[in-house]
């Protein structure tokens, strides 16, 4: 059975650990196809692709999570969406990137922002801190580690096929604790855990590969995909946002306006008519429709 596009959630029995593994294949490739990044970009976004997924699947996140990383160059800025820990989106600027360099070196003075946005009455979060690690998986503990989180370790990799990476989160225990040597165990287990493996690897078989001396439980495999969440109304509201003289002196220079959808290069184009009808409505009389 393919566990493309699957995120495999398990747990240690006996012990407050729990774990995730995560494989993305037509999600990553959905966003391959509509960028062309070159290697060291692709890869740092796979895997912040990866690390989405694996910290909104433990939030079990009905909403939206965005990890976002602002560095002063090479890389400028990457961005990554997860909406109810099943859909994913993302994108990467860059500007004169050098031939090799790791995290640090590629965003320099960087930072890393996390943020839930849960569609419940739920409160919006969100953190700050400085970037620090020479790979993603640092950069993201060192985050998790400063806005005290539960322990959590990660571990990521891309490459052009797949994006992939594990989690594991240690919960505040319950009672006594059978096994209290577990957590540094499976650490030092998972640390074996190589680039290849993460990538080439069937879960289940990684699993095994991992920890065949733990007593493993794994759950049912939940899919994910790529979508992007645009749409011709979104932008219509951007526009009116931007007011009737911006959107018509760019008209005048360009002929229409054409707004092309960052994430998924959808192409959105409104004509002199479209631009009289966007603006139009506000002075239309309003039709009010009030629900009770
Ligand atoms: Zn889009």
């Amino acid at each position: 059975m393919s566990d493309n596009d699957t995120l495999q959630r398990f747990l240690f029995e006996h012990t407050p650990i729990r774990g995730e593994v995560i494989h993305l294949d037509a999600t990553w490739q959905a966003i391959l196809e509509r960028h062309d990044y070159p290697p060291l970009i692709r890869d740092i976004l796979g895997e912040m692709m990866a690390a989405a997924i694996l910290l909104a699947a433990t939030l079990k996140l009905h909403g939206r999570l965005v990890i976002q990383l602002q560095g002063s160059g090479p890389i400028t800025l990457m961005v990554v969406e997860c909406v109810n820990a099943h859909e994913l989106r993302g994108l990467a600027h860059w500007q004169d990137l050098p031939e090799s360099g790791n995290l640090q070196s590629l965003a320099g003075n960087g930072t890393l922002t996390i943020t839930l946005e849960p569609s419940e009455d739920q409160e919006r979060y969100q953190s700050i801190v400085e970037l620090r690690g020479d790979t993603l998986a640092d950069a993201i503990m060192n985050y998790l580690q400063q806005s005290e989180q539960l322990d959590t370790h990660i571990w990521l990799a891309a490459n052009e096929e797949r994006a992939g990476g594990v989690l594991l989160q240690k919960l505040p225990a319950s009672g006594e604790t059978e096994d209290s040597d577990a957590w540094n165990r499976v650490i030092q287990l998972s640390n074996t855990i190589t680039r290849e493996e993460m990538l080439e690897l069937p879960q289940l078989q990684l699993l095994h590969r991992l920890y065949h001396e733990e007593q493993v439980r794994v759950f049912e495999p939940l899919p994910v995909c790529f979508r992007c969440s645009c749409s011709r109304e979104r932008v219509v509201n951007m526009l009116r946002s931007l007011g009737p003289d911006e959107v018509r002196s760019i008209l005048e220079e360009q002929g229409n306006v054409n707004v092309a959808c960052e994430f998924c290069n959808q192409k959105y184009d409104f004509d002199s008519v479209d631009v009289e009808q966007i603006f139009a409505v506000d002075v239309a009389p309003q039709t009010s429709k009030s629900k009770h």
